[in-house]
């Protein structure tokens, strides 16, 4: 059960690659932009957009040209990422002056719980004090929510923007949580969505007076978890970045600069995701049992599958070799290949002892391990980009940007992503 004082807020930056871009550049200010991985390309993806193009029609992910189409007057500009990254920890520090507990969530959302920081003022007074801040050290703009727990915060943070804070007290959550659709709250994706529609839950209201026992039967113990969210009952703490929790899985995806339209040309772009989840993997000692791929098509559908492994492993060929084969199992290529990650699955310490199948090459895999080792030495010593596999040194449809890189922690709440490089 929550407890009944606590304080938390959630704090979204808003257009958060657009405003820093606009900054950059006041010109583009009164105009709508667009960052994108790759300009000079047509085929180049949306990463994200100011109001204006938001206005537009203009949405993530979809092409430049579609884009343009919607909006002839769209300015286009490169992202910035080491930038994002200056802000994203600039807009932290603020957030540091009232409380040590901030959990980040992506680059430009954060949970701040500022129960014992109550001298300095309501958690309505907090908010309003960070969003000004904000706006006046730096020059972008926050939406903030605030509530009693980390579920409905976020929930706020969405409610009014930009520039701006929301309330959810517990006195009045139901009317004003209840009757937003069911798909605002966090963890209800668009798979659970449709699931629950079916079942005639359309409103967080409607999943809160729901049948645990239909829930339950649906979803599993997930359901059991939204069925509390909707209630008000998320008691998961604010978990700041240092003390999270063991990582239960390690990902890695990349939205393309251009459709891929072949094997020949997922190979290589697994292998490159692949690379990123083994280092990953043994820095954080771990080996996967097993492996996940997601797969975003051109018409931005996502497909996701997973698999066993005969062995457990943290090398980046076998992770890569597990992901290419469920793909050529089961992709049928109706559609091009948008965006794509791989992701370990199935973690335990390295040092636990595992059954060597008869088949399995004992001494190959040692051969394997002494190669990592020597590329992650190789690494830590002249950087991430030293060396690679040659497979993937000419991959014109990878963008020269940062890749979209995610911890699956237990808890479902948090998902980290993060930008490698
Ligand atoms: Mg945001």
């Amino acid at each position: 059960m929550a407890s009944p004082s606590r304080t938390v807020l959630h704090s979204d930056l808003n257009h958060f690659y657009a405003a820093v871009e606009c900054m950059r550049n006041p010109a583009l200010r009164a105009h709508p932009v667009a960052v994108c991985g790759r300009q000079e390309d047509r085929h180049g993806i949306v990463l994200a957009k100011n109001c204006a193009a938001k206005a537009c029609g203009v949405r993530t992910g979809e092409t430049v040209w579609q884009a343009k189409t919607k909006c002839p007057g769209l300015i286009i500009t490169d992202a910035h990422f080491s930038e994002y990254t200056k802000y994203s920890r600039l807009v932290q520090e603020i957030y540091a002056d009232y409380s040590d507990l901030i959990e980040p969530f992506g680059i430009d959302e954060c949970w701040i719980d500022v129960t014992a920081s109550s001298r300095l003022g309501n958690g309505e007074q907090l908010a309003h004090e960070i969003r000004r801040r904000v706006k006046r050290e730096l020059g972008l703009t926050v939406s903030v929510g605030v509530s009693f727990n980390k579920v409905f915060a976020k929930l706020g943070s969405d409610m009014r923007k930009p520039d701006a804070v929301t309330v959810i007290a517990r006195e009045q959550f139901r009317e004003k949580v209840w009757p937003l659709a069911v798909e605002e709250l966090l963890g209800v994706g668009p798979a659970t969505a449709k699931t629950l529609h079916r079942y005639g839950v359309r409103t967080i209201g409607d999943l809160a007076q729901c049948p645990t026992s239909l829930l339950q039967y649906k979803f599993g113990v997930g359901g059991l978890r939204l069925w509390e969210y909707a209630n008000g009952e998320d008691d998961t703490p604010v978990v700041p970045q240092c003390s999270a929790p063991p990582i239960k899985s390690v990902g890695n995806g990349v939205t393309f600069n251009a459709d891929l339209t072949s094997s020949e040309e997922v190979w290589p772009m697994l292998l490159m995701l692949a690379d990123e989840v083994a280092r990953r993997l043994r820095a954080a000692q771990k080996k996967a049992y097993g492996i996940a791929l997601s797969v975003r098509t051109g018409d931005l559908r996502d497909r996701s599958w997973q698999t066993v492994l005969e062995q457990p492993t943290q090398h980046a060929a076998d992770l890569a070799g597990g992901a290419f084969s469920l793909f050529c199992q089961h992709y049928t290529w109706s559609q091009p290949v948008r965006a794509m990650t791989v992701r370990a699955i199935h973690l335990d310490d390295e040092q636990a002892a595992e059954q060597l199948s008869l088949f399995c090459d004992a001494g190959k895999r040692e051969r394997d391990a002494s190669v990592d080792a020597t590329l992650d030495n190789i690494r830590r010593r002249f950087g991430r980009r030293a060396i690679t596999h040659a497979a993937t040194l000419h991959l014109p449809k990878l963008p020269s940007i940062a890749e979209e890189t995610e911890l699956l922690l237990p808890n479902g709440l948090q998902t980290m992503r993060g930008l490698c490089r």
